[in-house]
């Protein structure tokens, strides 16, 4: 069932369009992710599901009620916000109980569910202190907890991470997954940062310019983006010049890749061939595969867990790639700077764009 129904959504800055005709449906329970460049729109598009912003034409609707026109005080919604946004003369337990208290809940039941909210979010002593006396992480479990106060069906998550240092993000990563997988809340969060959406969501909504470029698991984004723009903007990807040369085959610079059938694309189409470095196949290559190419290691660079080396097809005047090398194939192929060597691409691990 829907949690979310939002139908043709549009914004509008005097002539500045920032979201045109956005249609999105988001399911009960389920962590959604809006990834996108700076300026793409993802804001917007939370702030008016909030009523924070208001769209200016198309509809929102929450569990089948259309709320396209209500304040935010007649929405149901907790948020939590980059900046953390916690009351400064409040002590925590007040910050955490204020949504409570002005719906006049008693002092017992309101005691009760910030202390149950503390110890949810990992901080069960933090009640008497104030929110200078804790540390950004903390602030946004603080934060988090007064999210959850009033147990909204919706919350909604404005780049909750990215104030804050590595370290403590990737903690707190899990830790919002964890507890939204533990209280089944339908969770909508706004990065522009690929990994973050990655490790969380459910689905993900890559955004561009207003626009929705592709709605999918995570696993479909990376492993078969809809567009040029979700391949270059998700992971790394290798794109190469070429020209569809038949429904299954691309030219590039005299080479002749195969791949899988294109339908959308006529033969003769400007196309970008693209793989992902990863994908590019460096050993035991047998003498019948598909698209073998002879390569000479220009660059290699040392990226911790393993070494991306920048590959010249030979042959070609500037054709080049980037693949992945762990450091055992680095000793075992004897891979260094000059270097040649033979390299495949598989036809299954290619994506064919308009160019
Ligand atoms: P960021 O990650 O940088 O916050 P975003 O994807 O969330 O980016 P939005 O904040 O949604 O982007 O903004 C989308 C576009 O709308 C931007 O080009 C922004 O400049 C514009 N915009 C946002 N708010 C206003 C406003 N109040 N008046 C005019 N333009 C605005």
């Amino acid at each position: 069932m829907s949690h979310l129904e939002v139908r043709n959504l549009s914004k509008r800055y005097g002539d500045f369009t920032a979201l045109g005709d956005i249609s999105l449906d988001i399911a009960e329970g389920e962590f959604v992710c809006f990834l996108g460049p700076s300026g793409c729109g993802k804001t917007t598009l939370l702030r008016a599901i909030a009523g924070l912003d208001p769209q200016s034409s198309g509809t929102i609707h929450q569990k089948g009620r259309d709320i396209s026109a209500l304040p935010p005080s007649k929405r149901d919604f907790g948020i939590v916000f980059q900046s953390y946004a916690l009351f400064p003369n409040l002590t925590v337990v007040d910050n955490v109980g204020y949504g409570l208290v002005s719906r006049r809940e008693g002092k017992a039941a309101v005691g009760r569910r910030v202390t149950e909210l503390l110890t949810l979010v990992g901080l069960p002593d933090a009640g008497p202190k104030y929110p200078a006396q804790l540390s950004g992480g903390q602030q946004q479990r603080v934060a988090l907890a007064r999210a959850l106060a009033t147990s909204p069906g919706l919350l909604l998550l404005d780049e909750p991470l990215s104030a804050l240092d590595a370290r403590v993000r990737l903690r707190l990563r899990h830790e919002i997954k964890a507890l939204q997988r533990t209280l089944g809340v339908t969770t909508i969060m706004v990065t522009h940062d690929q990994e973050e959406a990655l490790t969380m969501a459910d689905r993900i909504v890559v955004m561009n310019q207003g626009a929705i470029e592709q709605v999918g698991t995570p696993q479909e984004i990376y492993r078969r983006p809809a567009t040029a723009f979700v391949a270059d903007f998700v992971g790394s990807m290798n794109f190469l010049a070429g020209t569809l040369v038949a429904p299954d085959k691309v030219k590039v610079d005299g080479f002749t890749f195969d791949c899988t059938a294109q339908d959308g694309l006529a033969p003769g189409a400007k196309v970008a061939l693209c793989i992902r470095p990863e994908d590019v196949r460096v050993r035991d290559l047998p003498t019948d595969i598909a698209n073998r190419v002879a390569v000479e290691v220009a660059e290699l660079d040392f990226v911790g867990a393993f070494c991306r080396a920048t590959l010249k097809v030979q042959g070609t005047a500037d054709v080049a790639m980037t693949a992945d090398f762990s450091s055992n194939l680095i000793r075992d192929l004897g891979v260094e700077l000059g270097r040649k060597l033979d390299v495949a691409l598989p036809p299954d691990r290619l994506r064919v764009f308009a160019a």
